[in-house]
């Protein structure tokens, strides 16, 4: 048994619908657990659809005429006869409709859960219902019959025990009827029946416990990219594929903000022992990159990962007494409270300084509380540089006619915060 996953940028039109059906069509003799993303960028769309309702007028029913639109287009070149999967569609359609009648709800969280997953919904709909009229036969199983989690909205953290026993329950028969079953990354159910959300690009994430519940031969994560290369070819010239990588090295290098696979996917991976192939679904009889368990780590090229919308959070005593342990274990507290994860931090004798991921909501919430005992000070529009297995070239390469305003050097990775 194996586990698949295909992302937004592979079901992003009707081709590539097509090439999901045609590399699918190569593996009829295996069971197979699909796990999909959202079509393209409809997730983002969802978002500005949930920002618009609660800003009230209009807006947010013309921007879901807009996704309604560009996903019966997509139905309409893929199906002979879209009776079926219209009637399907409207079902969902119909759901966000309510939605937005209604006034926006008190916990922003909660509301963006409850909406913005309809898009997985969409997703596997369309294809299963295409995969079914092609001759692929398969069932569409709701995750959120399956992905149990707690109501941290947005972030919500899965229930093993009761997600695990689900899985084991459920798919199993499934496959044993037809070889093939849909269903839908990155959303879950809480135990009071709302939708839940694992948080963005969480279909990875989704994929790996679906893995680790079925003890899957492997996952493949099918990309637009050969695998994982030295840095992000959007924005970096003379990347290479890296052949194998330790569970460890692709914890640690996705940690960072290496957007190509969600780091959250290696843990239920690594303790099961399961290979992960991140692949590309432009050419499918490649190999891709294999993440493993290795007894001697491999070798691995300068890997670099740049890291937009970073911010600087420096926190001082008023008073000019230490920075001790217990603010230290106040502040953490907090950057639970409000999901904020630190990607760097340094204490002096009277300050502390943090580096996240800029988020206006979060970051005006951990400010206001901070303040009440402390000198806040917030630098926003960084960028946070991390290279691993640096040489000195590659990191004077990004020094240069830069302003470092923070850097840490350790024996396999240097991280620098620029201006
Ligand atoms: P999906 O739609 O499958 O979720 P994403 O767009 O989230 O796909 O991820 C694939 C993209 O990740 C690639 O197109 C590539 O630009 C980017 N990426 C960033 N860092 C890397 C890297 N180190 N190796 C490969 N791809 C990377
Ligand atoms: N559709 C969700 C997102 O765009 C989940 C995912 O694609 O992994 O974040
Ligand atoms: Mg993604």
């Amino acid at each position: 048994m194996k586990v698949f996953k295909f992302g937004g940028a592979s079901v992003k039109d009707a081709a590539s619908f097509k090439n999901v059906a045609s590399i699918l069509s190569a593996y009829q003799d295996e069971d197979i657990v699909l796990v999909l993303s959202a079509l393209g960028k409809t997730t983002n769309k969802l978002e500005s659809i949930l920002e618009a309702h609660y800003m009230g007028g209009p807006n947010a029913k013309a921007l879901l005429s807009e996704l309604i639109s560009f996903h019966l287009e997509i139905v309409h070149k893929l199906f002979t006869d879209v009776t079926a999967i219209v009637a399907e569609l409207n079902d969902l359609f119909v759901e966000i409709e309510w939605i937005l009648e209604d006034e926006p709800h008190s916990d922003y969280n909660y509301e963006y859960d409850q909406l913005v997953s309809f898009g997985e919904l969409f997703s596997t709909r369309i294809l299963s219902g295409y995969l079914n009229e092609i001759g692929l036969s398969n069932h569409w199983l709701d995750a959120r019959n399956v992905i149990l989690t707690d109501n941290s909205y947005r972030r919500a953290n899965v229930n093993w025990a009761q997600t695990e026993l689900r899985i084991v329950h459920q798919i199993p028969p499934l496959l044993a009827e037809r070889k093939l079953v849909i269903t839908q990354g990155f959303i879950g159910c809480t135990s009071e029946n709302y939708n839940s959300t694992l948080g963005r690009e969480g279909s990875d994430f989704s994929a790996g416990v679906f893995s680790y519940a079925l003890n899957a031969e492997s996952l493949s994560i099918w990309k637009d990219v050969p695998g994982i290369l030295t840095g992000d070819p959007r924005r970096l010239e003379d990347v290479v594929k890296i052949e194998h990588m330790s569970y460890r090295e692709a914890i640690e290098m996705t940690y960072y903000g290496a957007k190509v696979i969600h780091p959250k996917t290696i843990k239920p991976l690594q303790n099961k022992g399961i290979s992960l192939f991140v692949r590309s679904f432009k050419n499918p009889e490649e190999r891709g990159t294999e993440i493993k368990h290795f007894e001697v780590e491999p070798n691995y090229p300068p890997v670099i990962v740049i890291e937009d919308d970073q911010c600087l959070i420096n926190i001082s005593t008023k008073d000019f007494s230490f920075i001790a342990e217990k603010h230290l274990s106040g502040i953490f507290t907090q950057l639970a409270e409000y999901g904020i994860s630190v990607r760097l931090m340094r204490n002096t004798a009277i300050s502390f300084t943090i580096c996240s991921t800029y988020e206006e909501r979060k970051m005006n919430k951990l400010i206001d509380f901070l303040q009440e005992d402390f000198n806040v000070e917030l630098i926003p529009d960084l960028q946070l540089v991390t290279v691993r297995h640096y040489n000195l070239e590659t990191i004077e390469k990004y020094r240069i006619n830069r302003k470092v305003l923070f850097e840490e050097q350790l024996s396999k990775m240097v991280q620098l915060v620029l201006e």
